[in-house]
């Protein structure tokens, strides 16, 4: 179908991480992803999905939220599909609504519309994709824009606390944030025990460093089921 993008859900909930975090926001996940970190929680939706025009995408979002408000543009990898992506972002923002895009980085940026808020996910040594961030994209960046670091270890959290400092992330972008990884197979009990880098030790590194970092803990697996889809 010409013009459609591939998409594998649409949904309602409340936004897990980001300075956006706990506002409810419609997420389009679009198909596709060309890295494979090791604690991913959405491979269901590397392969698969269904072809949906760009007015299909903005009648459901308009369904899900009429009044407007928080969209996340997520994957996968969004930016695989840039050529449909972006004149949907367009769409999303000339219709009123406030537009997140949530991208690991290794794909050309500057296509982005500007007013669209980037959250750039830089893959760490231990993620299983060190060194794919196109440091070009650097240049991308707006001053409402948040750059994420998923850490596993103190070696991921030594990785990012020197990225953050030799490209002056704090002079470039409204937040850094540091995000303890959750162990992909995790389900069941809601906590904290999931992640594989204790919440309390990254704090105290942080403080200790006094790294510009925000601790970003994904509030989305601690309100539902960590394995729970769709939330
Ligand atoms: S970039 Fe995102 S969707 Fe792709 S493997 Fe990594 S965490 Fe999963």
């Amino acid at each position: 179908m010409p013009g459609s993008l591939t998409i594998t859900e649409i949904y309602k909930s409340l936004q897990g991480e980001s300075t956006h975090a706990g506002l409810a926001c419609v997420f389009v996940r679009l198909t596709g992803c060309n890295l494979r970190c090791i604690w991913c929680d959405s491979e269901f939706s590397f392969y698969g999905g269904k072809k949906m025009s760009r007015d299909e995408i903005l009648d459901e979002v308009a369904r899900l939220s009429p009044g407007g408000g928080l969209v996340e543009v997520t994957g996968g990898e969004p930016m695989l599909q840039e050529r449909e992506v972006v004149p949907l972002m367009e769409q999303l923002l000339d219709r009123g609504y406030k537009v997140l895009l949530e991208t690991s980085g290794e794909r050309a940026l500057e296509r982005v519309p500007a007013s669209v808020i980037k959250i750039v996910d830089v893959k760490c040594p231990h993620s299983g994709e060190p060194d794919t961030f196109a440091i070009e994209n650097l240049e991308a960046l707006q001053p409402h824009d948040e750059m994420k670091f998923v850490l596993s270890n103190r070696a991921d959290y030594e990785f990012a606390r020197n990225f953050v400092g030799q490209h002056r992330l704090g002079n470039r972008v409204h937040a850094i944030l540091f995000s303890p990884a959750f162990r992909k197979d995790a389900s069941g009990e809601r906590d904290l025990s999931h992640c594989l880098l204790d919440p309390e030790e990254l704090a105290q590194w942080i403080l200790a460093d006094e790294v510009p970092a925000r601790l970003s803990l994904q509030i989305h697996k601690l309100i539902w089921d960590p394995a729970a889809k769709g939330v």
